[in-house]
């Protein structure tokens, strides 16, 4: 089965063409990054305008790509939640007239589901259950996933996620945004002892997580070091800022891990693609004896071949939607787009 999928839920325009959930035909992510830079972070109205003037071209590439044509295509699939909802709704439209033209059913997909499906794509022989940590940009999760479409929650950031916590570090030491990708280029000339941070205190649910408080003390520590003339020094900052997010989702994540039992660990989203992360993880699995699957760099920030490869598993569980699907600017990843028809 050839599905067409489209993602646009925040700064990336993409398109892409997956068979059978695993393999990727084509992939074609335009990103707006540069444009974004200039103000420091996404732009929701900008976001949105450049999905419009971009999305047919990139749609057309990535069936080109593919060496297809959409009547060849057996189905549409879209993000429509999480995610800037301006932006989510160009995709969205788009999507809902490509099905409807060309006759094909609609897949509605979950953001954060595609981001771990990302996986589905890089481990051919991967499969649920297993116990999956997501670290991007707006979410920060601890996720039993039970099958290819049933989630559950065991842990979430009850404030900042880690990769938001990252970009507003990285922006107070004058890193362009999106910052953890320049912090993490920059930690492997630190010494990630040079700063103790303060590790959080969550109360309620032992498995919760908390950036909020970290990213203040070092934002506040980098403020009052330039009102007295003190010079930070950036890679020690980020070698040890990475070092202690790294430890503690790790904390967390093993500490589910033993609750659950499962043996295979998942990472997700955009902040996977971190280093001092990739090695944490690589080096616990290990002790641990348990499985590590990472998604490769070329997958851990948005595209849309995520969203193909979970878009197959939603179809083969029936979820596909009709004419009356809206986007989402939020959506818990336990519940599906049908339990919001005709809200
Ligand atoms: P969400 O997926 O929660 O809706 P998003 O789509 O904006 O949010 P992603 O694209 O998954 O987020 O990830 C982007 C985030 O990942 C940004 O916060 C970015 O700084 C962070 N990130 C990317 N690469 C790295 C890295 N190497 N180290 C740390 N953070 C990184
Ligand atoms: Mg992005
Ligand atoms: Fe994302």
């Amino acid at each position: 089965m050839k599905i067409l999928a489209i993602e646009s839920s925040c700064d990336e325009t993409a398109a892409a063409v997956v068979e059978n959930g695993r393999t990727v035909l084509s992939s074609v992510v335009n990103t707006q990054i540069e444009e974004h830079k200039k103000y420091g972070g996404v732009v929701p109205e900008i976001a949105s305008r450049r999905h419009t003037e971009n999305i047919c071209g990139v749609v057309e590439k990535a069936l080109s790509d593919a060496g297809l044509t959409l009547p060849e295509i057996d189905a549409v699939a879209v993000t429509a939640a999480p995610g800037l909802i301006g932006a989510l709704l160009v995709g969205v439209g788009f999507a809902k007239g490509l099905a409807a033209a060309a006759g094909k059913p609609l897949i509605p997909v979950n953001h954060l589901r595609g981001h771990i499906a990302a996986n589905y794509i890089a481990h051919p022989d991967l499969e649920p259950p297993f116990l999956c940590l997501v670290v991007s940009g707006g979410h920060t999760h601890i996720i039993d996933v039970q099958d290819y479409t049933h989630f559950h929650v065991i842990g979430r950031t009850r404030d900042d996620a880690a990769g938001e916590s990252f970009d507003k570090v990285a922006r107070s030491i004058g890193f362009p945004y999106p910052g953890g990708v320049n912090m993490d280029k920059v930690s492997g000339q630190g010494n990630i002892h040079a700063y103790q941070f303060p590790h959080p205190k969550v109360d309620g649910s032992e498995f919760d997580l908390s950036f909020s408080g970290l990213k203040t003390y070092v934002i506040n520590l980098v403020h009052n070091a330039a009102q007295r003339g003190e010079e930070i020094c950036r890679e020690d900052l980020a070698a040890s800022f990475g070092h202690t997010v790294a430890t503690i989702l790790c904390e967390k994540l093993f500490l589910a891990q033993q609750h659950t039992g499962r043996k295979t660990i998942v990472v997700a989203g955009g902040v996977s693609a971190n280093s001092q992360l990739r090695a944490m993880l690589t080096a616990e699995c290990e002790k641990r004896g348990l499985r590590l699957c990472l998604p490769p760099l070329s997958l851990c920030g948005d595209n849309a071949a995520m969203i193909g490869a979970q878009a197959y598993y939603e179809y083969l569980a029936g979820n596909t939607a009709d004419s009356s699907l809206n986007a989402m600017a939020t959506m818990s990843i336990d519940k599906s787009f049908a339990d919001y028809a005709g809200q």
